[in-house]
């Protein structure tokens, strides 16, 4: 089976098209399950348009409901979520998706201290950073992450590389360590086709870290980040000649935080 648990809605202000033409592009591929997965709303930073509103959370938990009803016949669709990953407001995160009942919680990380570091409006800051130390403190908050018992599944695990700035260093260490806190607390991660729309062009996660978290045994699950209904599933193809390649035969698929695997 192949799934696309990672798609956006126009809710968080920065993607477009109504969420029945994400479903309509999903039925359209052949996808017999997807999942919604906005961005949660965040409040401890001010900046327009990055997540949805916590005002909204109610209507974009009844129109994934709606969808499914209305799509039951055709297609599976879960409710997911994508939480920014704070160390200074854990707990404050932690009381606020008590309210929910998600299938699945992506857990990501997209700032370093106030830096949006995959932001292209803040992209030069890279050129002031030394590359390795600003993989080393991604990698390092994504541990704590990891730790903290919120989430179900990592999302785009190495999002890091998104502009293309790579450390000249190996980086076989800091994915050993990562992997082994992911098999450690028993999350998936997800196989995320957006880099290839973005300067890397490259697959979240490297194949050299995917193949580290196939040895670990870790599962992992199929995500096109879209923002668009036409990206839905988009370069799936790549990412299952990948995991094939790797030896994965089975996707982790979830309802109400519960983990299944599934024949690929
Ligand atoms: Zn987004
Ligand atoms: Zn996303």
């Amino acid at each position: 089976m192949i799934i696309d648990y990672h798609i956006h809605t126009k809710l968080c202000g920065h993607a477009e098209g109504e969420m029945e033409e994400y479903v309509q592009s999903a039925i359209a591929k052949g996808l017999k399950e997807i999942g919604f997965s906005d961005h949660f709303p965040l409040f401890h930073i001010e900046l327009r348009d990055l997540s949805m509103k916590m005002e909204d959370m109610p209507l974009y938990i009844n129109k994934v409901r709606e969808l499914q009803e209305k799509f039951k016949k055709d297609i599976s669709i879960k409710l997911g979520i994508e939480v920014e990953y704070t160390p200074e407001i854990e707990k404050r995160t932690k009381e606020l998706l008590k309210n929910y009942s998600f299938d699945y919680i992506h857990g990501s990380t997209h700032f370093l201290g106030n830096w949006v570091f995959d932001h292209p409006a803040y992209k030069d800051e890279w050129e002031k950073r030394d590359v390795y130390k600003v993989y080393k403190e991604y990698f390092s908050r994504l541990g704590r992450m990891v730790g903290c018992g919120l989430f179900d599944v990592v999302a785009h695990i190495d999002l890091v590389k998104k502009f293309g700035y790579k450390p000249d260093r190996g980086l076989t260490e800091m994915y050993k360590e990562i992997t082994g806190l992911i098999k450690q607390h028993n999350l998936c991660v997800e196989v995320n086709t957006s880099g290839l729309r973005r300067p890397v062009k490259e697959i979240y996660p490297s194949e050299e870290l995917l193949k580290i978290c196939f040895n670990s045994g870790i599962p992992v699950t199929m995500g096109s980040d879209a923002h668009i209904p036409e990206d839905v599933a988009r370069d799936f193809n790549i990412a299952l000649a990948l995991l094939k390649r790797i030896g994965y035969k089975k996707i982790a698929t979830f309802s109400n935080r519960k983990r299944t695997l599934v024949n690929l």
